[in-house]
């Protein structure tokens, strides 16, 4: 297992990954974008870079956990970026959600400097990545895939190989991301025709997730949902937004007619124009509330 990594992106989730991976004793060089937000993985034990191509060395590994496309290409394509620096055998390994077309774009970028690229993206939000409870996927050249593997058991509790084909991994987070939306709105508007009908949200919330839907997504996002909290975000809606857009587009260049994606996306607009961006994506249920005059 490689002992030194590089990291780059200390947001809600790249923080919490690289206390995990100092708690694995491996020597963790970080970057981020704005240097005060390095102070807690700097106190545990983390090495501040001034740079992104800084935390890379030739023939190593650098792990990418940035807010989007348009973050992603800078931390590698940019002078200070990681790019040219991995070197032969290095290993970009990239966990933000992005879209597969990227992937293949970095993945065809690396190759040329005799790098590889993996793709990455988690399922799991900020307190799963802190009890390492992440679910990985994985994509990219085989031999890459296997390098990566401890690094990834490092940080979650399970990783699944989609493909050698880049942007594969990708494409199943998006299409999960798609499904947690789409439970967030059928939740959102049957816990409305609870509500129009005298019946407490939460007993709704709580009948459901104990019985036919008893999982993650609508224990989780259930409590929130029937309570109206949505603050503080784990995950913000301006990032879901952004996924929505990623499923959009890639639906649009694969004729693949996805009219809920749509539907999804106008909430997320709305929720947007009222001035909630910041506030965790599953306040898309308030537009739901809002139309039945339960707001
Ligand atoms: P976040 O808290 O907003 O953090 C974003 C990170 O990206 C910050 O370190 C930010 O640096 C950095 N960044 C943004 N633009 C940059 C740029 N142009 N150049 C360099 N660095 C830049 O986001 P997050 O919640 O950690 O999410 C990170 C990724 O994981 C996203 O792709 C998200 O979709 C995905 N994800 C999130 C969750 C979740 O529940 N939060 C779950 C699964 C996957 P600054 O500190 O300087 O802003």
């Amino acid at each position: 297992m490689d002992r030194e990594i590089g990291f780059i992106g200390l947001g809600s989730m790249g923080l919490p990954m690289v206390l995990n991976l100092l708690k694995s004793n491996l020597k963790v060089k970080v970057y981020n974008r704005t240097p005060e937000k390095a102070r807690d993985a700097v106190a545990a034990g983390a090495q501040q870079m001034d740079r992104a191509a800084d935390v890379a060395t030739v023939g190593g590994i650098v792990i990418t956990m940035v807010s989007n496309d348009k973050a992603l290409e800078e931390v590698v394509f940019e002078k200070d970026g990681i790019g040219k620096k991995l070197g032969v055998g290095g290993i970009h390994l990239s966990m933000s959600t992005v879209s597969p077309k990227t992937s293949r774009k970095l993945a065809s970028y690396h190759e040329q400097q005799g790098s590889y690229y993996v793709a990455s993206p988690v399922f799991g939000r900020p307190e799963a990545a802190s009890a390492q409870k992440l679910f990985l996927l994985s994509s990219g050249h085989r031999d890459a895939k296997e390098r990566v593997k401890p690094l990834q058991n490092a940080l979650g509790q399970q990783v699944f190989d989609i493909s050698e084909e880049p942007g594969g991994a990708n494409v199943i987070k998006l299409g999960g991301n798609f499904m947690i939306m789409a439970a967030m709105e059928a939740m959102a508007e049957s816990f409305n025709l609870a509500e129009k009908n005298g019946i407490d949200r939460q007993l709704a919330a709580e009948v459901y997730a104990s019985t036919l839907f008893n999982c993650t997504v609508y224990q989780g996002y259930g409590q929130m949902i029937a309570k109206k909290s949505f603050e503080p975000a784990g995950f913000q809606l301006s990032l879901g937004f952004k996924d929505c857009n990623l499923v959009l587009d890639e639906a649009n260049s694969t004729k693949t007619p996805m009219p809920l994606a749509s539907l999804l996306h106008d909430r997320l607009l709305a929720s947007i124009a009222k001035g909630r961006e910041t506030h965790d994506w599953s306040a898309l249920a308030r537009v739901a509330s809002e139309e039945a005059g339960l707001e």
